[in-house]
């Protein structure tokens, strides 16, 4: 007896309001419509995005949300004029739609989409189905999506361009980091920086993104890469995984950037900001190298603080960019990340600090958020 058709009723971790646990709670999911797709979330990791929603802090999210961005599963059924995907397909849900059609997915040089609102905050965007209604119910209340994707549930509906189709062979408790960590570290560094073979690197923060951009930057043929973290903990995987140098700026007698343009004759290459606050930010475009040096900015803090920055510091030279999802087409690259881990190209492994059953969701957000954790994977 399928469940094609019925709505499913089933676990979901449930946000109510900000500053508050989640609920763990059964929800009804209802049947995806035209051009949806609902699926069985097999496992998800908890990305520092996933909190910013429900910091009091953060001001824009809606309520009651599943939150949830980075999950692999497996398809149970799809709606009127899904071609792409059957029931049994293996898939990872994405934040980034891939339409095909619009002027940003025919262009080359960007992953955009205009399903994606380009002015908001990506975080608060995709809140609902493309019909302005939500999938979700508990309680009685219509529960609200979260970045297309909602994969703390059993259960979750998204768009068939919200979604990539991946070996059937694919371990779900890894390439589900595929959704968002580390596409968007390791793309910064390959498609977003374009770092050169034989160049020096410095990445700022050493979390999920941090060390993916390490990865990056190493299959990229860095030459140097300086890893910098005010927590010396991170140091041993961020050289296991090719960082050259290690930096805790706590430790230091002067500012990094000018320990990093004293150790380099000058400054990096390439600088990459993963962790997002304004002072990583600064030392991240200091550190560069005047004529050519390139700062690409990743991680946004939660209260979302900027930079100031002086021309002088772009007519010198410097180009600072920015990278959403690691500038990844969505749909067409995640199914080729997949065959990349598989072949051994990059390291998933050593980004999974915990695996937990879902229903401690709470407990994993402690870990995250007392930085104890690289990635931890939640399976149901
Ligand atoms: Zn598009
Ligand atoms: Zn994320």
């Amino acid at each position: 007896m399928g469940t094609k058709g019925k709505v499913i009723k089933c676990k979901a971790a449930i946000a109510w309001e900000a500053g508050k646990p989640l609920c763990i709670e059964e929800v009804e999911v209802a049947s995806p419509k035209a051009h949806e797709v609902r699926v069985q979330i097999i496992a998800t990791a908890l990305c520092h995005t996933d909190g910013h929603p429900i910091n009091p802090k953060f001001k824009e999210a809606l309520f009651p949300v599943i939150l949830g961005h980075e999950g692999a599963g497996i398809v149970e059924s799809v709606g009127p004029g899904v071609t792409s995907f059957k029931p049994g397909d293996k898939v990872i849900p994405l934040y980034m739609p891939q339409c095909g059609k619009c002027k940003f997915c025919l262009s080359p040089l960007t992953n955009f989409c205009t399903k994606l609102s380009l002015v908001k905050n990506p975080i608060v965007d995709q809140e609902l189905m493309e019909d302005k209604t939500s999938r979700f119910t508990c309680k009685g209340k219509p529960i609200y999506h979260f970045m297309g994707t909602s994969t703390f549930t059993q259960y979750t509906v998204v768009s068939d361009i919200n979604l990539a189709k991946i070996d059937d062979d694919a371990n779900l408790e890894r390439v589900c980091l595929l959704g968002c960590g580390f596409s968007t570290g390791y793309g910064a560094a390959i498609n977003t920086a374009k770092v050169t073979p034989g160049s020096t690197c410095a990445i700022f923060g050493l979390g999920g993104v941090g060390l993916s951009a390490i990865m990056g930057c190493k299959v990229a043929g860095a030459s140097r890469i300086i890893a910098i973290d005010i927590n010396s903990e991170k140091f041993t995987k961020a050289k296991a995984l090719g960082a050259t140098d290690c930096l805790n700026p706590r430790n230091l007698h002067k500012p990094i950037q000018e320990v990093i343009i004293e150790m380099t004759k000058g400054g990096v290459d390439f600088a990459l900001d993963c962790a997002g606050g304004p002072e990583a930010m600064r030392a991240a475009l200091d550190c560069t190298i005047a004529g050519w040096g390139s700062c690409t900015f990743i991680g946004v803090d939660s209260e979302i603080r900027g930079l100031t920055i002086s021309p002088v510091e772009l007519i010198m030279g410097r180009t600072i960019n920015g990278t959403c999802f690691g500038g990844w087409k969505s749909i067409d690259s995640i199914p080729k990340l997949v065959t990349d881990y598989k072949n051994k190209i990059f390291d998933l492994d050593i980004l999974v600090t915990h695996t937990l059953p879902f229903d401690k969701i709470n407990e994993a957000f402690d870990l995250m958020n007392q930085g104890k954790s690289i990635r931890i994977v939640l399976t149901f």
